[in-house]
């Protein structure tokens, strides 16, 4: 059986992987992110270490990417405050060493493919995949292809309708301010409230505010994109309670003008703690079918 290299590459650590095409993971390892020179560098030993003769190499990375095949920086971060990391060239030490496909995503595509294909959407035609995080990122899958256009899309950055009882938080994205990001992002909450929404407590409005926003955004995706499933994942939707409230807010705000409803459509990822790393196999079977 064919196996493959999978990267999760992540501001604080690359999550490194083998496995076959139905995900039976053969070896993992961890490294702290440093420089690309070191991290890469390490990355590559790994691999090699494990004698791994991939059939192809996919990596779902932290943004923003280059991720048009025309372009001479496909492959590469590009511009990012994170330090060392501007312009780094994530795809190519992995060609050259190998020799094999190599595909690269954001680590939303990634999820949003692996969701698509063994989690939430399986059997389903479109799903759209959205993190709520430290930043909030989307990718939409439609028929086993990702949305593609210049690059990649940034659905954290819609602009948004204000709540009522929250008017006066500007936001806090450094280009849009009050954006979906930057008014619902891990970051946004800790600046309004003090904690995160988990640990507030139980009558505090954050939580409702924050789903308010989440619901407008669900029926924002639902009119453009007409998805089957809309899987909600990230660090805030771990607040328990909160996709129920999503939920009832997009319903509200949709007022039953879609073909779906929320209760069915709003759901939360199917995939466990191994979801980056089949992330990264998902795409390294793209890179693999698109190369044959
Ligand atoms: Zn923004």
């Amino acid at each position: 059986m064919a196996h493959y290299g999978l990267i999760e590459a992540g501001g604080t650590k690359f999550v490194l992987g083998i496995a076959d095409e139905a995900g039976n993971l053969s070896a993992r390892h961890q490294i702290p992110t440093t420089t690309p020179e070191a991290t890469i560098g390490a990355s590559l030993a790994w691999f090699q270490a494990q004698g791994l003769n991939p059939a192809a190499i996919g990596i779902a990375s932290f943004g923003p990417l280059d991720l048009n095949r025309a372009s001479p920086s496909w492959g590469h971060v590009t511009k990012t405050p994170k330090p060392h990391w501007d312009g780094a060239d994530l795809a190519g030490p992995f060609a050259r060493a190998f020799g094999c496909p190599v595909g690269v995503e954001t680590d939303v595509n990634g999820a949003a493919l692996a969701e698509a294909r063994w989690g939430a959407g399986k059997g389903l035609g479109a799903l759209l995949y959205i993190t709520i995080g430290t930043g909030v990122g989307g990718g939409f899958v439609a028929d086993g292809r990702l949305l593609h256009g210049l690059s990649h899309p940034e659905m954290g950055h819609i602009r948004m309708p204000r709540h009522p009882d929250d008017r006066d938080f500007p936001g806090f994205c450094p280009f849009h301010g009050a954006c979906l990001e930057g008014l619902v992002a891990g970051p946004s909450i800790l600046a309004r409230w003090g904690a995160s929404l988990s640990d507030l407590p139980a009558d505090h409005p954050g939580a409702g505010i924050i789903a308010w926003y989440l619901g407008q955004a669900v029926t924002t995706f639902q009119a453009i994109l007409d998805p089957e499933r809309i899987v909600l994942g990230g660090g805030v939707m771990a607040t328990p309670g909160l996709i129920e409230q999503v939920r009832a807010a997009a319903a509200a705000s949709g007022a039953g003008y879609f073909a779906g409803d929320p209760a069915q459509v709003v759901v939360s990822p199917g995939l466990g703690s191994n979801s980056g790393l089949l992330g990264a196999l998902a795409v390294a079977l793209s890179a693999a079918l698109a190369a044959a």
